[in-house]
């Protein structure tokens, strides 16, 4: 498979073509990234990799950043954290409070902001100090000391968090959060703000197309049942209302940010990020999503 030539073709593709898409504006911080950036880079698990386009500049990885709270929560406690939220799609947008009240406080899935909180709760309780701890698990799993939170940008988050405040709140209401709802949510916001490059995300992920294990020395991050199931969220829940049509378009479990980054993984084969920051309604890349949508179709790689 000649991915390279396959990723040039559909990124000049989709590079011009107008998806009509919105930088997001409700954080600050966000508001000023260019909307013309547009970067892939692809890492198989034997060892190729190839990137085009403004891969190699730092954005905000935003909620794709739930993934590795919810492996982190995951690796220290196992299938207890399902006693405190689902694995279902909740068919509502990222930042909803709609289900939570008759949900009684256990939150749809890990990747709504909802249940992203309680994660960051369980590793609040966990980690003796969870900002340094989860950044030095980060750091370890990419083999990449140099990531970073943007203190910038978690403080122009928590600036104008109000919905994250309320949800947070509202949980602790059930009995949910154990923690000060002040502290979970700090630690969110520094979740949130992680900056990496296409190709750090990429990278970054490779382990959940590489069994749970690291690819540069094959250090386990997770074990083989626990990388199944976090795929199959990625699956499920990865896009928010978007998931059904994310996986009828493209089919591979996948995460998406407000900051327009995308990754997706082929459980075996590869891991791709692209960062395109113009979003569409349901705050999902819009380029993104197209390019991956016509590269697992020309390659024939998706895993449906
Ligand atoms: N930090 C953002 C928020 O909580 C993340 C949302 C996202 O990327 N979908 O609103």
């Amino acid at each position: 498979m000649n991915y390279g030539e396959i990723i040039t073709e559909v990124f000049n593709a989709v590079e011009v073509e107008n998806c009509g898409g919105q930088v997001s504006s409700y954080i600050p911080e966000l508001a000023g990234v260019n909307p013309k950036h547009f970067g892939v880079y692809l890492t198989t698990t034997d060892h190729f990799e190839f990137g085009i386009g403004s891969c190699y500049q730092k954005f905000s990885i935003q909620s794709v950043a739930k993934v590795l709270s919810l492996t982190l929560a995951f690796k220290m406690l196992g299938e207890k954290i399902w006693e405190r939220l689902g694995v279902e799609p909740s068919g509502t947008p990222f930042n909803s409070l709609v289900q939570l009240e008759t949900d009684g406080g256990i939150p749809r899935n890990p990747f709504i902001n909802a249940g992203a909180l309680v994660i960051c709760d369980i590793l609040v309780s966990q980690l003796k100090n969870p900002n340094l701890d989860f950044l030095q698990f980060i750091r370890e799993t990419s083999d990449n000391p140099t990531l970073n939170y943007s203190e910038t940008m978690a403080a122009s988050e928590k600036s104008v968090g109000y919905r994250n405040i309320a949800l947070c709140n509202f949980i602790k209401s059930f009995g949910n959060i154990k923690n000060h709802p002040g502290e979970v949510l700090d630690f969110y916001f520094r979740l949130c703000s992680i900056e990496m490059t296409c190709e750090e995300l990429s990278k970054t992920f490779l382990y959940l197309a590489n069994g749970g294990h690291r690819i540069s020395d094959n250090r386990q991050v997770l074990n083989a049942s626990q990388t199944k199931r976090v795929n199959a969220i990625m699956q499920t829940c990865g896009f928010y209302d978007e998931s059904g049509e994310f996986t009828f378009k493209v089919g591979l479990p996948g995460k998406s940010g407000i900051g327009g980054g995308i990754i997706a993984i082929h459980p075996g084969k590869y891991s791709i990020a692209v960062w395109s920051p113009g979003l569409n309604k349901k705050g999902n890349s819009c380029k993104g999503i197209k390019f991956l949508e016509l590269l697992t179709t020309k390659t024939k790689s998706s895993i449906f």
